[in-house]
């Protein structure tokens, strides 16, 4: 007999893996498909490890969007109910240098997802989203009826198939949310999955390498933006909080709700000195930055309004402040300082 499972792509990734970890919490039957290219194997069975009866089931898949072949036979052969989408490239600078490679991974494998949705009858999407779309904003904090014009092709390819999304509910019904977010951070409070991207570009986790003496010093791209302290301000979120953020859109779409776009961030930007000053007080260690230019593509602030997601779905942030974010992160890398190879 079938199980009916939502599927979930790129569920061996960094938020990936949380929201698979929300979903068998709240006693989901889940697949995961994920090539492994980034994700890691140790993820998925650190869930499975949680060790309690009441919780959800996951079965890894492993396979490539890009492959229409093992795209059928994983709709074939699993009654899916729902799809979660995070797998992708998701690197801002390597995006710029080589965008033909994004196109092909973010966009291509997209269709070819929603094309064998379409064929199997599948007709909810959740879809990874993030703040790159709206580029440089016109408003802080920035609502989703927002103009949208990406700074680089990471943010192109995600408003891409964000356009997709719209014409495949017009034209076939494939009800969709699009989750829209900011600076996902932090990690599980059980401390079996966090963060571990290969290479890292993201901040706290290079604050944090640094704090683990892993790292000379932490770079401060640009200290002449017009914030504050002349460094970029972000809202950080916790990478839980945007699991659960997944959930409540999976049920919005169960109870026939229309298709939307969230954002999801706190609310609240901090610069990245306030964001180096966090983590030195919270690993209690030194941490040398040293100022270096700008990295192209950076707007000096982004911060979310996500006030919608918060009255519409009522989304509650559970881990919102900075610190609490950033000791879960430091409890993940000081237990697992090379990362899942740490296993
Ligand atoms: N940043 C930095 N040094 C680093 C990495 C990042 O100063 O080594 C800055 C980056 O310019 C941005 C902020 O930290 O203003 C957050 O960057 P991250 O790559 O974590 O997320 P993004 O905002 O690009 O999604």
């Amino acid at each position: 007999m079938f199980i009916v499972a939502v599927l979930v792509t790129g569920g061996a990734g960094y938020i990936g893996s949380h929201t698979v970890a929300e979903l068998i919490e709240k006693n989901e039957e889940v697949i995961v498909v994920d090539n492994l290219e980034k994700g890691h194997r140790e993820a998925i069975i650190s869930n499975k490890l949680n060790g309690d009866s009441n919780v959800g089931n996951v079965n890894l898949l492993v396979g490539d969007l890009r492959d229409k072949d093992f795209l059928k036979e994983a709709f074939s052969k699993n009654d899916i109910e729902a799809v979660i989408h995070f797998a992708a490239y998701i690197e801002v600078g390597e995006s710029v240098a080589n965008p033909l490679k994004y196109y092909n991974n973010n966009v291509i494998s997209t269709l070819n997802l929603l094309t064998a949705m379409k064929d199997a009858g599948v007709n909810k999407i959740v879809f990874s989203s993030t703040a790159a779309t709206y580029g440089e904003p016109e408003n802080i904090p920035i609502l989703e009826t927002d103009k949208t014009f990406p700074t680089n092709p990471y943010g192109e390819t995600k408003l891409a198939v964000e356009k997709a999304l719209r014409w495949a509910d017009n034209a076939y019904g494939i009800k969709h949310v699009i989750l829209r977010y900011f600076n996902a951070s932090g990690a599980h409070v059980s401390g079996c999955i966090g963060e571990d991207h290969s290479p890292e570009t993201h901040l706290i986790p290079l604050v944090i390498q640094t704090a683990l003496g892993k790292r000379e010093s932490i770079k401060i791209f640009g200290n002449d933006y017009n914030t504050p302290d002349g460094t970029c301000v972000r809202d950080y979120i916790h990478v839980s909080d945007l699991a659960n953020a997944h959930y409540l859109a999976l049920q919005s779409l169960r109870r026939g709700e229309e298709s939307k776009i969230y954002n999801l961030g706190n609310g609240k930007g901090f610069s990245v000195k306030e964001v180096i000053d966090v983590v030195r007080k919270v690993t209690g260690r030194p941490i040398k930055a040293e100022n270096a230019p700008r990295r192209p593509g950076d707007p000096a602030i982004l911060v979310a309004s996500s006030e919608k997601i918060r009255k519409e779905l009522n989304w509650k942030p559970q881990m919102a402040d900075l610190e609490t974010i950033v000791s879960t992160a430091w409890e993940w890398h000081k237990n697992h300082p090379n990362g899942y190879s740490d296993k």
